[in-house]
């Protein structure tokens, strides 16, 4: 089963999907330690209700049939209609491994309630602003999450991690818990090496 944070990861960058859900590698540096402590009351499991709306904290879905599984962070429940709600880091900035993540919560839900599907949308809420952005699940959103899993299924049968991610996304290191482990400029260096022909395939390998 893929957990539903792995998609998140993945879309992220491949390589840190690979090291976190395939070789269970987790490092901790000062941005995942402040989405934990964030996260410690959403993670406590409640049930209430207030103006109208009923929400559920920590609900586990899974799939079987999507081979996906995990926790939401918050179900809403408002006039008959159910809402994912995930709580995030950081400030809303249209973040697509975030939409991912949601869905594929949202695909789980109407697998389990079918006469409620299809959801229309859910919430993210980042803590750095303190707001919610909706999102719509439109159905190119939904493809991409079913292709995000595929993905995810195909990466964790290979025997070694993708490359260093490369060109503009390759920013997204700087803040990558995983940088150390990673080493992702010393894995690129060795691979320049190798196309002009010198380079150590087995390092290479190593990495
Ligand atoms: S350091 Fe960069 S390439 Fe390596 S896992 Fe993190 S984001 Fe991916």
């Amino acid at each position: 089963m893929v957990p539903f944070s792995a998609l998140n990861a993945l879309e992220y960058c491949p390589r840190r999907f690979y090291y976190e859900y395939v070789q269970a590698e987790m490092l901790v540096n000062a941005l995942v330690l402040e989405g934990q402590l964030l996260h410690q009351r959403v993670d406590q499991p409640a049930v209430f209700a207030e103006k109208g709306v009923e929400r559920i904290h920590r609900l586990y879905l899974a799939s079987e049939r999507l081979h996906i599984a995990g926790y939401l962070d918050a179900l809403e429940e408002e006039a008959g209609k159910l809402v994912p709600v995930e709580y995030k880091r950081g400030r809303e900035g249209h973040w697509l491994n975030d939409h991912i993540q949601l869905c594929a919560q949202a695909l789980c839900l109407e697998e389990y309630l079918p006469h409620l599907a299809p959801l229309s949308h859910g919430y993210l809420f980042y803590f750095g602003s303190r707001r919610r952005e909706q999102v719509l699940f439109l159905p190119e959103l939904r493809q991409k999450t079913l292709e995000s899993i595929q993905l995810a299924l195909a990466l964790a049968r290979e025997p070694r991690p993708p490359a260093p991610l490369q060109g503009k996304t390759a920013r997204r290191c700087r803040d990558c818990s995983l940088l150390p482990i990673c080493l992702p400029e010393e894995v690129r260096a060795l691979q320049e090496q190798q196309e002009r022909g010198n380079a150590t395939k087995s390092l290479l390998e190593i990495f």
